[in-house]
């Protein structure tokens, strides 16, 4: 699997397991367990999805050493508003049992989000997380960050997948060298709609899922895709062996049309 190296020398592997909606228990763990059997060394999850204890569970009783894993978690909403976003640190480190996180996000772009961005400047400072970035930051968002922060963002994670590309957001992140992390890289699903991807696959012997996640690598972007089956798990992490030619790129490239499966991060209320 390939590593992504991010604006700030840390390196972080470009396809990791997401965790949203995977209950807090022996769903996740098992989830987390098989996904590092297949060879994954990405989690992503968050305060909101109420699983950290879980994943704690599940890095701590896995095979694999914690200082293998990428652990991603994200500062939520109210948390930002409300100016205690070194607190919810603290709270989601307990509560996955870990010292450190390898990345932390600011969810949503919500009012406070330039303060919340100094407390996780502080936190990088005292060795708490190794990266800091942000998730759902539209360009308007992200300069007020670069206007009023020390630090650039190592990565912006947004909703990303061939029906949205949201090129303003990408060329903005890679102006300032921010990687960019595809959320619902399966489309939530949906990628079973679009007769393609499974035409493509049958070329390379792949699954259309395989197929839209080979999409993310060849074009650079980090993907979490989420399942909770061993089967799907291990499917979504044997993208490392096939290439997609440029024309089966570029017909992939052609299905955008900027829909989104989730919230708009300038139109949203929570
Ligand atoms: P996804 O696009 O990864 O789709 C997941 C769904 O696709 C599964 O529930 C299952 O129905 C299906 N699926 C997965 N693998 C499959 C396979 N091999 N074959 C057939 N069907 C398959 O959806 P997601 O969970 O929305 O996004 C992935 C991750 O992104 C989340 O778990 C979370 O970690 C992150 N996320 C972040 C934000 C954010 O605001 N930062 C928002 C949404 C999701």
């Amino acid at each position: 699997m390939k590593n992504i190296t991010l604006n700030d020398g840390n390196k972080m592997p470009q396809l990791g397991l997401g965790v949203w909606q995977s209950d807090n228990g022996s769903e996740v763990i098992n989830a987390i367990h098989w996904a590092l059997d297949a060879g994954y060394r990405h989690v992503d999850t968050a305060r909101i999805y109420k699983n950290e204890e879980g994943v704690g569970e599940a890095l701590k009783s896995a095979a694999t050493p914690r200082d293998q894993v990428f652990l991603t978690t994200k500062i939520w909403n109210d948390d930002i508003r409300q100016g205690r976003a070194a607190a919810a640190l603290d709270e989601s480190l307990d509560r996955l049992q870990t010292d450190y996180v390898d990345l932390l996000l600011l969810h949503w772009p919500v009012d406070g989000y330039e303060a919340a961005w100094e407390a996780l400047e502080q936190a990088r400072e005292a060795g708490k997380v190794k990266s800091i970035g942000l998730s759902n930051f539209m360009p308007e968002h992200l300069n007020d960050i670069l206007k009023s922060g020390s630090v650039v963002p190592a990565v912006n994670q947004i909703e990303y997948h061939p029906y949205l590309h949201q090129q303003d957001v990408a060329d903005a992140c890679a102006a300032q060298n921010i990687a960019l992390t595809a959320w619902s890289p399966l489309m939530q699903g949906h990628f079973k709609d679009e007769s393609l991807f499974s035409e493509i696959g049958e070329q390379h012997g792949k699954s259309a899922a395989q197929v839209v996640l080979r999409w993310d690598l060849q074009r650079g972007v980090i993907t979490i895709p989420k399942s909770v089956h061993e089967g799907r798990i291990k499917e979504n992490f044997d993208v490392f062996d096939f290439e997609l030619s440029s024309d089966e790129m570029e017909k992939i490239n052609a299905l955008n049309k900027e829909h989104r499966f989730g919230p708009d991060p300038r139109d949203f209320d929570f």
